[in-house]
């Protein structure tokens, strides 16, 4: 293990004030023996950097899944006072809510028997791939509609139910939402991507429930073994990409105005009640309800297809739930024994909310929130439930994916995508990619082992397993 380090817990390791200058809390983050050799010693000084911020509470926290990124690193989790805190966009990330959600059909898999036919109908009618282009053409005043109300907007244009929008974290859409700090080029970007599933690690994959681990929440979730459900992974594409460069140059000149001392300039920031700290938050609001219109335009392309491939109905088809996984949300939590405001930035993290809390669905809150956690296209994924100590510990969030091992670049130098195609074809799941670099990046052994990473949280009680699924299909952009 890094130099440095306390271990305070079977899973749990501190980075104590002082391994770094200024830092004003201890970092904690989350590992099994079996992770720790792939922890990377700049994302644990990433993690270290953010609890020098202003404002910062109790911990800078990072989840298993933890590796370098943009700033903050990924997997990470801050919270900030709302009154004395800090916004940062590197805190959030480049895809402004970069989310999942899980789809549940009434097939199984015996009724998958044209899989290739279902993959190539999927892929024509759900835009992928870096230049993907909507087939919506979106007025001025559309794209505004859709920055402010999210996939309210999207299922009262026609892309969906009511049931959806009950279903998605925040409602779909995101309280405080200002287009007014979105730009032009933003704007220029999101117009011909909406509705689009975008390039890379996005992608919308047909799996199986192969194994239910907690059937009770697993009914209240509409989950039974066997049953063929959709996973779908995107973003708010170049629109929050742009709104983040933009608020970055922004918030960097902030930094001096507000003399706010930092050891990493990816790490920009204002004060969260400071003019430019609200217009970023009002951009990145406006950002993420783009994202959740665009998860729910793609939902009913898949309705589509699959009611005209499978002969099911397009209401068989229901949305479990939306999670976002890059996002800053003004929540409260309780600190020192006193209900706080805070902003808690969520930065490759999912929101675990457990049973009772008022943000989760009526019909979910027995349980606890839905907890939507990828593998990669070969191995398993997860759904979790929301728990109390997550509320305890870690201000309600959890893990929101494997996480990296290999970049991109590294992932391409050492594998070949045709292998690893070929390699998940002999295990029966179906590859669909704009090319073979495609599917190099973002290979199997390129993340860590997902069950390994859920069994942490799952261990730590910050969420708990319900439902594993296998892949049988992948459409990569
Ligand atoms: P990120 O948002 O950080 O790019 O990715 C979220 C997570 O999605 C990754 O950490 C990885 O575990 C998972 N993932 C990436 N590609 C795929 C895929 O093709 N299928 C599935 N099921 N998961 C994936
Ligand atoms: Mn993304
Ligand atoms: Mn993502």
């Amino acid at each position: 293990m890094i130099n440095g380090l306390k271990r305070t817990g079977d899973l749990e390791w501190e980075v104590p004030i002082g391994f770094i200058e200024g830092m004003r809390v201890p970092g904690r983050f989350f590992l099994s023996e079996n992770l720790t050799a792939t922890l990377e010693e700049g994302a644990v000084t990433q993690l270290a950097n953010v609890a020098t911020m202003p404002g910062i509470i109790r911990h800078s926290l990072a989840m298993p899944d933890i590796h370098w990124g943009y700033g903050f690193p990924i997997g990470g989790v801050a919270a900030f006072d709302y009154d004395t805190g800090v916004i940062s966009p590197g805190g959030v990330g480049f895809d402004i809510n970069c989310g999942v959600r899980l789809l549940t059909t009434p097939l199984t898999i015996n009724d998958i028997t044209k899989k290739k036919e279902i993959l190539d109908q999927l892929y024509d009618a759900v835009p992928v791939g870096v230049g993907a282009r909507s087939s919506l053409r979106l007025s001025p005043k559309q794209l505004d509609e859709m920055m402010i109300h999210g996939s309210t907007w999207a299922v009262e244009e026609g892309f969906g139910t009511k049931e959806d929008v009950a279903h998605c974290e925040e409602g779909g859409s995101m309280k405080g939402a200002d287009p007014s700090h979105v730009s032009q080029k933003a704007r220029s970007r999101g117009v011909p991507q909406s509705g689009t599933l975008g390039a890379g690690n996005h992608f919308l994959e047909i799996q199986v429930a192969s194994e239910i681990c907690d059937p009770e929440a697993a009914k209240v979730f509409g989950v039974e073994a066997g049953q063929i459900c959709i996973m779908v992974h995107c973003g708010s594409r170049g629109l929050g990409h742009q709104v983040c460069t933009d608020h970055l140059q922004i918030l960097e000149r902030a930094v001096d105005k507000y003399h706010i001392s930092l050891p990493d300039r990816q790490l920009a920031c204002a004060p969260l009640t400071s003019p430019e700290g609200r217009a970023y938050f009002g951009g990145m609001a406006a950002s993420a309800n783009y994202a959740w219109a665009n998860r729910q335009v793609i939902t009913h392309q898949i309705r589509n297809v699959l009611a005209k491939c499978c002969g099911i109905g397009y209401d068989d088809i229901k949305l479990v739930y939306d999670v976002a996984h890059n996002v800053a949300k003004i929540e409260e939590h309780v600190v020192d024994g006193k209900l706080t405001k805070v902003c808690v930035h969520r930065k490759g993290a999912t929101r675990a909310f457990g049973p009772g809390c008022p943000d989760v669905p009526h019909d979910y809150s027995k349980i606890g929130q839905p907890v939507i956690i990828p593998g990669s296209m070969g191995s398993s994924s997860y759904l979790l439930k929301g728990t109390d100590e997550a509320m305890m510990r870690t201000f309600g969030s959890t893990c929101h994916g494997a996480g990296r091992i290999l970049s991109r670049s590294q992932a391409k130098k050492t594998i070949k995508g045709s292998q690893v195609r070929e390699s998940l074809g002999r295990e029966g799941i179906m590859v669909k990619a704009p090319h073979d670099g495609a599917i190099a990046e973002e290979a199997p052994g390129a993340y860590k082992s997902s069950s390994e990473v859920v069994s942490v949280v799952d261990r730590l009680g910050i969420s708990r397993l319900v439902v594993r699924f296998e892949p049988l299909g992948v459409i990569k952009g």
